[in-house]
């Protein structure tokens, strides 16, 4: 398995220097990291509208530029702030069907009275380029179109349409997402996605120890605990006020555990993490041997949330007046669950523990499953092997992301998503979403190579391999 995949990989290098050699204009190799400059300078956070449009405007100039036509990029949304890209690099011959890859353009908020460089400007210092959305996700939107622009300054011909979708609001809604998978399904619709968003690289001391293949999420879903009571004055008090009885249902969540469930990701995961943190083996194999279910596990939040479904309450209301007895009392309870389970599984387990204290529960929004994607060998071999190529001894681990991504929507539509950005981070200095967000000049050029040799591993006939 392993030689025949090297094998290809190998052809597939050898093709590529053939087509470049052959009078191809020659790409900038600094365009990713230039695009990447002129995202971050507009602000796409909510201070500056939660608008993409001049992001999404300034990239059509670039693929324009680069000889793109009009009918291969698209630029629409729900509103004129919220616009998404979709690019399509067609195949003249397509043998497969598309390969949808993904990024998105807003950021979380940044307050520049927070940080020490400015967060709507890129600045390169001392190996790091810093800027909000560096990591999270124009990175992966500048490689995405820089890759486009590669390609097709190159004449390459891919063996089927590559469609590059840049989205507006992964950091709230992700409105912008199942919006296009609902109106606009043609325009990306795929057999497989690869998304930027997600699966780093993991840096330790220094030293890349393993690439995470996000292929799974948990779900999110928020629940409403509510009691009432009739009141009255709080000088004649009665027992079991609306207050304590959601009290006491809260406390009875939290020492409530889901059981471990474990799916393909997540037993691969922890059979590979042992490599990683053999410090933890005892801890892991207890987990895996699905006969125990160890308390220290409930001390290691990463593992504990990987291994079941979590709830926890999120947000407290309760009473009218300082001097009246509360005649509602309402808890928020956020929960994950895993993708394999189901929401009504869920609700039933809070409202089997709020129904003893005469508490409600009911859904906030509905929530969006999301089935893991399959490790299926054609396409964890390319990934592997590309991987092991660049990253000598580098191990390839398949996770679930505790949080969520616009994948979740995209996997829910039945296309499956590999989120896989090949970004190398300290895992302990991880700083998406917070002060001085930024990412390794060379880890950032070394993922806009991975994203080039990918895709075009996965759209070159030489490289049909099932
Ligand atoms: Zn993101």
């Amino acid at each position: 398995m392993m030689n025949k995949f090297l094998l290809a990989v190998t052809g597939l290098l050898l093709l590529a220097s053939a087509q470049m050699g052959c009078g191809a204009e020659k790409t900038d190799p600094n365009l990713a990291r230039d695009i990447m400059a002129e995202l971050v300078a507009v602000n796409t956070a909510p201070s500056g509208g939660s608008n993409t449009s001049e992001a999404v405007a300034l990239l059509v100039r670039r693929l324009k530029a680069a000889g793109f036509e009009d009918s291969e990029v698209a630029s629409l949304g729900q509103t004129d702030a919220l616009q998404n890209l979709v690019v399509r690099y067609p195949s003249e011959n397509p043998e497969r069907q598309p390969l949808l890859l993904m990024a998105h353009l807003d950021v979380v908020e940044a307050l520049p009275k927070d940080w020490t460089y400015e967060p709507f400007a890129m600045t390169e210092d001392d190996g790091w380029y810093y800027g909000r959305g560096t990591n999270d996700n124009k990175a992966g939107a500048a490689i995405l179109i820089a890759t486009l622009i590669r390609l097709r300054n190159e004449g390459f011909k891919p063996d089927r349409d590559l469609i590059v979708m840049l989205t507006a609001d992964e950091e709230t809604t992700g409105n912008a997402t199942k919006w296009l998978l609902k109106e606009h399904r043609d325009l990306i619709d795929a057999e497989f996605a690869l998304n930027t968003d997600g699966g780093p690289i993991l840096l330790i001391d220094g030293k890349p120890l393993a690439l995470m293949l996000q292929t799974s999420e948990k779900i999110y879903v928020s629940f409403t605990l509510e009691a009432t009571d009739p009141g009255g004055h709080s000088s004649r008090p009665h027992r079991d006020s609306a207050i304590s009885r959601l009290s006491r249902a809260l406390v009875d969540l939290e020492a409530f555990e889901f059981p471990i469930d474990l799916n393909e990701t997540t037993r691969t995961f922890f059979e590979r993490w042992v490599s990683i943190a053999p410090e933890d083996e005892t801890l892991i194999r207890a987990v895996l041997s699905n006969e125990q279910d160890p308390d220290a596990l409930l001390d290691e939040h990463y593992y504990n949330a990987i291994a079941r479904t979590t709830c926890v309450a999120t947000q407290l209301h309760g009473g009218h007046a300082e001097n009246a007895l509360p005649q509602t009392a309402r808890a928020v309870v956020n929960c994950r669950y895993l993708p394999q389970s189901d929401v009504a599984t869920v609700r039933n387990q809070l409202r089997k523990i709020a129904a003893e204290y005469d508490v409600s529960v009911t859904d906030i929004d509905p929530s969006v499953p999301s089935p893991p994607s399959p490790l299926s060998p054609h396409i964890v071999g390319p990934i592997t092997e590309i991987a092991q190529s660049m990253w000598e001894d580098i191990d390839v681990i398949p996770e679930m992301s505790t949080g969520a991504t616009d994948g979740a929507f995209v996997r829910n539509a039945g296309i499956p998503v590999y989120a896989v950005a090949a970004i190398a981070d300290d895992p302990n200095d991880m700083r998406a979403h917070g002060q001085d967000e930024r990412i390794g000049v060379k880890a950032f050029h070394d993922s806009n190579e991975y994203w080039y040799r990918l895709i075009k591993a996965f759209s070159t006939p030489a490289t049909h391999t099932r």
